[in-house]
């Protein structure tokens, strides 16, 4: 028997307790967790030195607002630290690390206790629990495994609940269908791209998800994706599609998911305090007003972050839900701010271009964004796949074009150069998919 317990199958949560606190039960929780986790930080040299300087003590957190005393942390500390310098755990106390893919940059270290990676499961489970999945439910987890932590969280959260699990990990995707067929799959967790591209095998191989298959429900996260492309995801498969957003540097994913309602991301305080700030002035934004998300995790053991500057970018939808859990729900991240592209002056995110062509039926789910200098001009140049058998009639070809470079001109007030590709003749990531490629000229 294990020893973290699992509710039965008609309870609406996996850990009533805390999925259903009371705003108050959440904000004194957190009082209590921020303190405690200020008394760790000051074991490790830099945390030591920096809430010295802030002069903070754990005295100094009356209330949740308090937290804005404290320093920021930055990607740039975990770099300068890597890899242990900001433990605050004698390594022997550690059980694990991950190392982030650097996205953006060099890799940076995270590391676990044991009782880490049980808060972590513990998370994924409440998350997969929340979209309706049992313990009768065989859940595949198409994500890499590794260093990324989208493989090994979801494995150990989808056992703390009891599923089945399928440990497929990305890539060979004749051989994810054939699982899902044979094992009787009714869940699957896969970065948004990737679905894309398994249901395109599936359509190549003559396997209809909604016959074949047994799917009850979706995870995709791990990066950004629109709600244009969520639908269609949700169209391809026949079933409901959850987002799922995590940070090595929170754990991992299971830092914020969807509930039934799909109305934004419930991100759990009793984990983390949620703040968005304006990233230039760095002051709290009001609800509903977009900034970065930072947060602060107060429940880790060998490597608590304050104040983390995530440079995702979202903004406070609510914190009350029809489902019954009043932890704050954020929208879906429109970017991190290191997407974010400037040409010709004019701020433009990727998701902007998805957000457009996913509401053309002719076109696909896979597109590229590439910024070149022709002639001193920066240009931006989107290929995008159009859905097989379309049509190759030029006319009708060239008409889509301009009606596409139209929409596009409309959301980002440029001109991009549009160029219909045939499907499979872009790059299929088996991770996170690249979307930019910037090829321009960089005057000095
Ligand atoms: P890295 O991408 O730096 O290797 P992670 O794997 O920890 O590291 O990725 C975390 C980042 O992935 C987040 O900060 C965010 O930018 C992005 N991300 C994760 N989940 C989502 C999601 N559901 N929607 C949008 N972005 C996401
Ligand atoms: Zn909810």
């Amino acid at each position: 028997m294990s020893k973290f317990p699992v509710p039965d199958d008609s309870c609406e949560y996996f850990d009533q307790e805390h999925e259903t606190m009371t705003r108050e039960q959440i904000e004194a929780l957190q009082v209590e967790r921020l303190r405690d986790t200020i008394k760790r930080c000051q074991k490790n040299p830099v945390y030591k030195k920096r809430l010295a300087e802030a002069d903070i003590t754990p005295e100094s957190i009356q209330t949740v607002a308090d937290v804005r005393k404290l320093p920021f942390t930055t990607k740039q500390d975990l770099r300068e630290n890597y890899p242990f310098g900001l433990a605050c755990v004698p390594l022997r106390d550690c059980v694990r690390l991950h190392s982030s893919s650097g996205t953006t940059g060099n890799p940076t270290v995270i590391l676990h206790t044991q009782n880490d990676l049980d808060e972590w499961a513990n998370q994924v489970a409440r998350n997969l629990w929340m979209i309706g999945l049992r313990p009768s439910d065989v859940f595949q987890n198409s994500s890499g495994y590794g260093m990324f932590t989208g493989g090994l969280g979801f494995q150990y959260g989808a056992e703390r609940l009891g599923m089945l699990t399928v440990p497929a990990a990305a890539g060979n995707s004749l051989r994810q269908i054939k699982f899902m067929k044979d094992f009787g799959t009714t869940a699957v967790h896969a970065v948004p791209s990737y679905v894309t591209r398994l249901y395109e095998v599936m359509q190549e191989t003559g396997v209809d998800p909604r016959k074949d298959l047994k799917l009850k429900a979706l995870a995709i996260g791990a990066e950004p994706h629109s709600e244009a492309q969520r639908q269609r995801i949700e169209q391809m498969l026949g079933v409901k599609a959850y987002n799922s957003f995590g940070m090595s540097e929170m754990c991992g994913p299971g830092v914020g998911f969807e509930c039934k309602e799909q109305n934004g991301l419930h991100f759990w305080e009793d984990y983390y305090i949620v703040e968005i700030v304006n990233p230039d002035t760095l002051e709290p934004v009001p609800d509903g007003e977009i900034g970065e998300l930072v947060l602060t995790s107060i429940c880790r053991e060998a490597m608590p972050l304050l104040r983390y500057r995530t440079r995702d970018l979202t903004r406070v939808l609510g914190r009350t839900c029809a489902c019954g859990r009043n932890h704050i729900r954020l929208d879906r991240m429109k970017g991190r701010s290191d997407d974010m592209m400037v040409l010709r002056g004019v701020n433009i995110f990727p998701i902007q271009i998805e957000k457009i062509l996913m509401n053309f039926k002719e076109l696909a789910s896979n597109y590229l964004i590439t910024l070149t200098t022709d002639d001193d001009n920066d240009n931006m140049t989107v290929e995008v796949e159009l859905e097989e058998l379309f049509t190759d009639d030029y006319g009708r070809l060239q008409e889509l074009k301009r009606e596409v470079t139209r929409q596009l001109k409309d959301e980002i007030l440029l001109t991009p150069i549009v160029k219909l590709v045939p499907k499979g003749t872009l790059p299929v990531s088996e991770g996170k998919a690249v979307r930019v490629v910037d090829k321009r000229k960089v005057y000095q």
